[in-house]
């Protein structure tokens, strides 16, 4: 039996960490999805540099290969990259209006990248959606019928549009939509500019203008999520020389698979804020990281099978403890590798979810307000005790508490914690013999 304890064990251990070779030879596939997915190749670089870093001498889960495991957290990254971590703000997938009526969102970008729809497009999310009156301004000279393209798509979406004044310049168009949209009260301005085929310096001089005498709240950079090499450049034109505050993906329901997506934010470190997904004016959405990565990647089996691994190996780690718990086994060590696999398994809380039964140990916790900090102080403890010491915790008297509290540079109080959550542990795993040992674990557990 203890051969198959210790076997539990090994197996806890995961397969080892990512050593540098397995990390590099995923790396090649990646950086090809990376680049299929057109992503800018400076881009490509700098990603792959930054995950390679960070994927060495990680734990890979039992069940799936190194490769699957350095994919699973490439696409952690780039989901993170993209705007979907947990530590996202959601206000990034929405527009701001958090200033003075009317509020000016100024749309962006090259030619026939989809400023014009986009621009009807948000007009009519914010008056269906948000309950808010717009105005929309083209402030397109350069095009022909350039003006008159957004009229009748205002007509399309109910939203008022500026009157056209033949020969007025863009600057001037702002002002007269500035003046009209007080006048109108309404809550949001939105300008429509003109585009180029290349970014160049006049479209950038125009652009300056119209955002010096508009004084816009959100300058959304309206990109074609085909664009590939170029993208780099045009959102390093745009960046310098206007305050962005997010960008707008055109056509992504095309076969793009959106690496534009990626080399945007990570130029202009912007959020992407909206998809634009057909010609009709009801076709966009808030932009969704998890998805495009995914597109990007191309390896969306792979990563849902990671992470069904993951959970495999959590619910494993959970019963194996139960079990050395149950044989009276468990000890200062025990807990002392309990406590670092709760660290890399993201703290506290993460207990929680991993022994739903271990009630007394969480109360115990509780009590003595314990956070994540604390789990490096316990560490610490349990390392300054001598391995007799981590084998019968009843030799802790006050003398060698005194001297363990020195040694791992924390206090008796804090060493005494230690002591009593090992302590509330054992009493739980008395429960849980008490119940018929493991077969009882699902009455407890439950
Ligand atoms: P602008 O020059 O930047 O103002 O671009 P337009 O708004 O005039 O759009 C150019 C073309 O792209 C039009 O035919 C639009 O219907 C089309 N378009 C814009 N956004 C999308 C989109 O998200 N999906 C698809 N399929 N077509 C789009
Ligand atoms: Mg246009």
């Amino acid at each position: 039996l203890s051969d198959r304890l210790g076997n539990v064990f090994d197996r806890l251990k995961g397969r080892g960490a990512l050593s540098e070779q397995d990390v590099r030879d995923a790396m090649r596939e990646i950086r090809v999805a990376l680049l299929e997915a057109d992503v800018a190749l400076p881009v490509v670089r700098r990603f792959i540099d930054a995950v390679t870093e960070k994927a060495i001498g990680q734990d890979v889960l039992k069940s799936v290969t190194p490769g699957q495991q350095v994919v699973k957290i490439v696409d952690d990254e780039l989901v993170a990259m993209l705007g979907g971590g947990e530590d996202a703000d959601p206000k990034d997938r929405e527009l701001n209006f958090a200033a003075k009526p009317p509020v000016v969102i100024m749309m962006v970008g090259l030619q026939g990248s989809g400023k014009t729809t986009t621009t009807a497009k948000l007009g009519r999310l914010i008056k269906q959606k948000h309950g808010k009156k717009a105005l929309m301004a083209s402030l397109d000279v350069n095009r022909p019928a350039a003006q008159e393209q957004l009229k009748v798509l205002g007509e399309q979406v109910e939203v008022a549009t500026l009157p056209i004044v033949e020969g007025q310049q863009p600057v001037d168009i702002a002002r007269r939509a500035m003046e009209s949209a007080k006048l109108q009260a309404a809550d949001v301005l939105l300008l429509d500019t003109a585009g180029r085929l290349h970014v160049d310096e006049a479209l950038m001089a125009e652009m300056k203008a119209i955002a010096s005498v508009s004084a816009p709240t959100e300058v959304l950079l309206v990109v074609d999520s085909l664009t590939g090499q170029d993208a780099v450049n045009v959102a390093q034109s745009f960046t310098g020389e206007v305050p962005l505050t997010g960008v707008v993906l055109t056509r992504m329901d095309g076969d793009a698979r959106g690496g534009a997506a990626l080399s945007m934010r990570y130029v202009t470190g912007k959020p992407i804020k909206f998809a634009g997904t057909g010609e009709k004016l009801d076709a966009i959405e808030a932009f969704d990281p998890k998805r495009v990565a995914g597109r990007i990647l191309g390896m969306g089996d792979v990563v849902s099978l990671v992470e069904k691994a993951a959970e495999t190996i959590k619910a494993d780690e959970a019963e194996a403890l139960a079990k050395k718990m149950a044989q009276g086994k468990f000890d200062l060590e025990d807990l002392r590798m309990q406590l670092r696999q709760m660290q890399n398994m993201g703290g506290l809380g993460m207990l929680a979810g991993m022994l739903p039964g271990m009630k007394k140990a969480k109360a115990a916790m509780a009590a003595s307000n314990m956070d994540d900090r604390v789990l490096l102080h316990m560490d610490a403890i349990i390392g300054s005790m001598t391995p007799k010491e981590r084998k019968r915790p009843e030799l802790m008297n006050a003398k060698r508490k005194k001297r363990v509290a020195a040694g791992s540079g924390t206090d008796v109080q804090t060493v005494n914690k230690v002591l009593k959550m090992h302590q509330e542990m054992g009493r739980a795993m008395k429960q849980i013999k008490k119940m018929g040992g493991l077969k009882g674990l699902g009455a407890l557990f439950g």
